[in-house]
């Protein structure tokens, strides 16, 4: 641009020269050889003059736009915010000033919807759904991390790529194609089999693009929900089936009595006996019913102390003597050998109560008359444990890890008959895991069982 505003200038004044000179040789034909050479080196002066003009003013007028220019030039590339010099006459600063206010407010807004974009990224990645967004040609635009993980593709390299090329899960492609067909938001559910099953809702909504509509999918991972809702309706149906069975016995043995049966001494008290039983077990079966509604429900508060746990032992093991001697059970308490001074669980009496209890009316229930039963305890430098050791029937490999499930009895028809109701476990794993402990089993079917009790230490929480 500068060159050809300077070959312009030169050329204007060039001919303006060579006009004047023109117009001398016209009107001073005689003195014409006097002069020409005078009249030469003048020109010549003239023309020097000229170019050093035409450069000056080809410099002044042309270089703010070259400038604007070069500028213009370097925000197309991206250097947003870039200045230029603000020089030349009134226009020309003035239009350098208006092109470095647009230039700034260019790069504010660029600096605006980066950090929105990546607060929208960081949000997108914190979800805990996939969230895949994808063009009417199935291209993948954007994928979170969850989405990667539910759907086992890596979502850094997803992007531009075709979403049948990202995953091949068959399910959730049909549930996509599903919802691209129509203009209402669409829901599906499926199970993702293999080693890591899987229940997944994918809902799809669509979003006009151009052409072809994209679609915005969330990921929703509902195992967990499905299988809480199954666990739910699992305890619904053992609850009622465990609540009838006294129930239906108490009924029949009523009838038994109405008929006739409560005229005859024996019969009566038999039967009213039996009336009797089935009412504890079902008031039992409630108790432990509601305790195990209530530490699953969160509504149990749990006030943890120091508790002594030789003390808390040996009462437990007093409260169960009588039945341990009916059975002609040995009961043995044995003290840890290695530490001094009180062992000091940090646990709420209560809860540890009910746990003891449960382990050691276990034991008596499992071991058959003239067997042992053993309650040690010791410490570390942060927790403390007891172990329930019995020399009863033991627990199958198979069931072993299944004793702590609602309503699992190893054998149903001998649980009935020692009384059980299945939970007595079950609250036992709630209680300990409330306050921060483990329970642990071992067994061998005929030998014994020893249930392991792990809970903090008072003190070194
Ligand atoms: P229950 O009220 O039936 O005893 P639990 O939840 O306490 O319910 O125990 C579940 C099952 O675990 C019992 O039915 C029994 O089969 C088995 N079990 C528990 N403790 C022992 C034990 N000490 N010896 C052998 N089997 C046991």
């Amino acid at each position: 641009m500068f060159w050809r505003l300077f070959l312009t200038y030169l050329l204007l004044v060039v001919a303006a020269v060579g006009l004047v000179g023109l117009l001398i040789f016209q009107r001073a034909e005689d003195v014409f050889f006097d002069l020409v050479r005078d009249v030469a080196a003048a020109v010549g002066l003239v023309v020097l003059a000229a170019v050093g003009a035409a450069f000056v003013l080809a410099r002044r007028f042309a270089g703010p736009l070259i400038e604007l220019s070069e500028g213009a030039r370097k925000l197309a590339e991206g250097d947003l915010g870039h200045k230029i010099r603000v020089t030349g006459g009134t226009e020309h600063a003035e239009l350098a000033e208006t092109f470095n206010t647009m230039s700034g407010r260019l790069a504010d807004t660029f600096h605006i919807l980066e950090h929105d974009r990546e607060q929208l990224r960081a949000i997108l990645s914190g979800m805990v759904e996939g969230v895949i967004a994808i063009d009417g040609k199935r291209r993948v635009l954007f994928a979170n991390e969850r989405a990667g993980h539910l759907l086992e593709f890596d979502p850094k390299k997803a992007v531009n790529e075709q979403l049948i090329d990202v995953t091949r899960l068959a399910a959730f492609h049909t549930v996509v194609e599903k919802g691209l067909a129509t203009a209402e938001p669409h829901r599906e559910e499926f199970d993702v089999p293999g080693p890591a099953a899987r229940h997944l809702a994918v809902y799809v909504s669509r979003f006009p693009g151009h052409g072809t509509p994209g679609a915005v999918v969330v990921v929703h991972d509902t195992t967990e929900v499905r299988l809480a809702e199954r666990m739910r309706q699992d305890f619904v149906a053992n609850a009622s089936h465990e609540l009838k069975t006294p129930l239906a016995v108490i009924k029949s043995n009523v009838e038994a009595l109405i008929d006739g049966a409560a005229e005859d001494p024996d019969a009566r008290a038999a039967f009213l006996d039996q009336v009797a039983r089935e009412a504890d077990r079902l008031a039992d079966l409630i108790k432990d019913m509601l305790s195990l509604s209530k530490i699953e429900s969160g509504s149990l508060t749990l006030a943890p102390q120091p508790v002594a746990l030789g003390r808390a032992i040996t009462d437990c093991v007093e409260r169960h003597h009588s039945r341990a001697d009916a059975k002609t059970l040995t009961m043995v308490e044995k003290p840890p050998s290695d530490v001094t001074g009180e062992v000091t669980a940090w646990a709420d009496p209560d809860a540890l109560r009910q746990v003891m209890d449960n382990l050691v009316d276990n034991a008596i229930k499992y071991t058959p008359n003239g067997g042992r039963i053993t309650v040690r305890w010791g410490a570390t430098a942060d927790t403390v444990s007891f172990e329930v050791e019995d020399t009863g029937v033991g627990i199958p490999d198979a069931d072993v890890n299944r004793v702590f499930e609602r309503f699992y009895r190893v054998d149903k028809a001998r649980g009935r008959e020692a009384g059980s109701t299945g939970l007595g476990l079950s609250i036992v794993k709630h209680l300990v895991q409330a306050m921060r402990g483990q329970v642990r089993v071992n067994s061998k079917v005929g030998k014994g069982t020893t249930f392991r009790v792990t809970l903090p230490r008072a003190g070194s929480a």
